[in-house]
């Protein structure tokens, strides 16, 4: 753990702590009502959350990983069925392709955003492809028209991974509201953060809402009558209740992190051995993180190091390359794009609470490396 660091990559308890009245008016009322799983907190959260994203229904589930699982399951993805998505992510995007027994299928990023590159979509679908999963990484959307149209063109279903992007717009709209459905993860370290784990689909499928309600619970309607076989997806009461409080401040944090974002990049233009993503002018990035590419990122870990910065890489490995998906027909050299920014990307540290005497030193200790 790096939680002791001068400089971590988020603090959470920073945030908390500028909260904590509501955050425990709210964790007492879940202690007083003895509501710990789904309950009126957790509905009140899915009624927020849905007209915040700009949907009519949004399931509150156990996790990110939960929400992917069940949304590509609840619309049909099974057995020898493809799945396509960008080999940029975090783990549980494939993972959950991989839990419908369906295997996940990847094309290369664009190089300024590392989002999937929609010009190679094409190329990658076979008859087996039934659905794309666009991340909207970092919290900068996938670039969704291109995207959209090309899912139309070849009947594909469309499932947004915005695990990293509550709040994000592409053209004018909330991602989570452009797909079928969409996947968020209420996980303590994104901007809108849970108290454990935690995450939503968000639709405008009254039918789809439903069988993720159902998937969630045992595929149970009501007590002790099962209609299908499911899981135990749930979100907590406790999550809920936290998340009810935090929603409040999201826009106010995300433009906080923009903000600092915006002083990064004045701060970084134009240094030799650095270079920033861009941002797009197609919607507004929550900047969930901060990725810069440097030529020599040892060298820049070992100055952090030396200040008490936090480390981080999201993420070292391309998902074609996990070990996980060794049986699948991909090597170092398919997607050369994303493998070359894996070994150059960095995250620096952003949170809303970051000061900008800490985000100066962080400049510093990154450009004092002698290249
Ligand atoms: C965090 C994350 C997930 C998984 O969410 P959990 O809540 O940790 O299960 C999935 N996809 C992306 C892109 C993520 O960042």
């Amino acid at each position: 753990m790096q939680s002791d660091l001068r400089i971590p990559l988020v603090d959470v308890r920073a945030q908390n702590e500028a909260i904590r009245g509501d955050l425990d008016g709210a964790l007492k009322s879940v202690i007083d009502k003895g509501a710990f799983i789904l309950g009126p907190a957790v509905e009140q959260f899915e009624t927020k959350f849905a007209r915040y994203v700009g949907v009519k229904y949004c399931v509150g589930v156990q996790s990110g990983t939960a929400a992917l699982h069940l949304a590509l399951l609840a619309l049909g993805i099974k057995s020898g069925d493809e799945v396509l998505t960008a080999p940029s992510s975090f783990f549980a995007t494939a993972e959950a392709i991989a839990l419908c027994g369906a295997k996940p299928r990847f094309c290369d990023v664009n190089a300024t955003t590392l989002n999937i590159e929609p010009s190679k979509i094409e190329a990658a679908i076979t008859p087996m492809t039934k659905a794309i999963v666009p991340v909207h990484l970092y919290g900068q959307a996938s670039d969704m028209n291109p995207i959209v149209a090309i899912a139309k063109r070849h009947n594909l279903l469309i499932i947004e991974d915005a695990a990293q992007a509550h709040g994000t717009t592409y053209r004018g709209q909330r991602v989570g509201s452009i797909g079928d459905a969409g996947c968020f993860s209420f996980y303590p370290g994104k901007n809108l953060g849970a108290f454990g784990e935690g995450g939503c689909v968000t639709t405008n499928d009254a039918a789809l809402a439903a069988r993720i309600r159902l998937l969630r619970d045992h595929g149970s309607p009501e007590k002790y009558r099962h209609i299908l076989v499911g899981f135990n997806y749930r979100m907590e009461g406790i999550q809920g209740a936290v998340l009810n409080v935090k929603l409040a401040h999201l826009d106010r944090w995300n433009e906080k992190r923009r903000a600092l974002a915006k002083r990064y990049r004045e701060m970084l233009q134009d240094k030799p051995g650095i270079r920033m993503l861009q941002e797009k002018d197609y919607g507004q990035h929550v900047y969930h993180l901060f990725v810069v590419e440097v030529e020599n990122r040892k060298k820049v870990f070992e100055s952090f190091a030396a200040h008490g910065i936090a480390q981080a890489i999201h993420y070292p490995t391309p998902l074609h390359l996990c070990e996980a998906f060794c049986d699948l027909p991909y090597s170092a050299g398919s997607f050369p794009i994303v493998e070359q920014a894996s070994k150059r990307i960095l995250s620096l540290p952003l949170y809303p609470e970051l000061t900008e005497t800490h985000q100066d030193e962080v400049v510093e200790a990154l450009t004092a490396v002698r290249r």
